[in-house]
């Protein structure tokens, strides 16, 4: 299926048009990729230097859609220049080149300060901007299930600050077995108060007692 055929299944071409038209007068782009989620690290993304969002489509659900909705609103945070953005940036291109290897690979190389600072700050931006997201669903009628994004995005959020602590990247799949827990019933669909994500102490104790299994 094409992209112009799938926005008119879920009734989206107002909002496909409104992020292209948004991107284009920064000469920006939106670039959709075909594939199935668990062949990948990341669903999305926004890349500030060239004012690109690219999302991934998997038609089989409206998944996608959430994510889309995300990556528009971390765009918004760029061009209001929002403070958890901007404080993102600073402390993230003082310290750190490639964030994939810092979170997945070198976490435990960093001193725990640093971590502490870097996942403070990614927390605040991705809370902003999860928040800004759901304001952008309800804006254009979007057909996603939010209980199901704030719970992935609750998720995310207590898995930075796991590994703020730990240095680890934290994993809902079991090492030895292979299986994946069922997240959508843990129950942590509620997006808390930035406050909440400020201590590890803090991150519910039953997804603690996953994270570290
Ligand atoms: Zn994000």
């Amino acid at each position: 299926m094409r992209i112009d055929q799938i926005s008119k299944k879920y009734k989206i071409q107002n909002f496909i048009e409104k992020i292209r038209s948004h991107l284009a007068e920064y000469n920006g782009e939106l670039i959709f990729k075909f594939g199935l989620s668990n062949t990948r690290r990341f669903d999305g993304e926004f890349l500030e230097s060239d004012m690109i969002i690219r999302c991934f489509i998997d038609p089989n659900s409206s998944y996608w859609i959430g994510v889309l909705a995300h990556e528009y609103a971390h765009f918004l945070q760029c061009i209001s220049g929002n403070k958890f953005w901007i404080n993102f940036q600073d402390a993230i291109f003082d310290n750190i080149e490639d964030l994939e290897i810092v979170f997945h690979k070198d976490g435990k190389k960093l001193d725990k300060r640093l971590r502490k600072k870097i996942s403070s700050c990614i927390i605040k931006m991705e809370l902003d901007c999860d928040k800004s997201a759901l304001k952008i669903m309800d804006k254009y009628k979007l057909p996603v299930n939010k209980k199901e994004y704030r719970s992935k995005a609750n998720i995310i959020l207590y898995k930075y600050l796991y590994w703020s602590e730990h240095g680890e990247w934290p994993s809902l799949t079991n090492k030895k077995t292979g299986k994946t827990v069922d997240w959508k019933n843990l129950n942590v669909s509620k997006l808390m108060d930035q406050k909440q994500y400020a201590s590890y102490k803090n991150i519910p104790l039953k997804l603690r007692y996953l994270f570290a299994q």
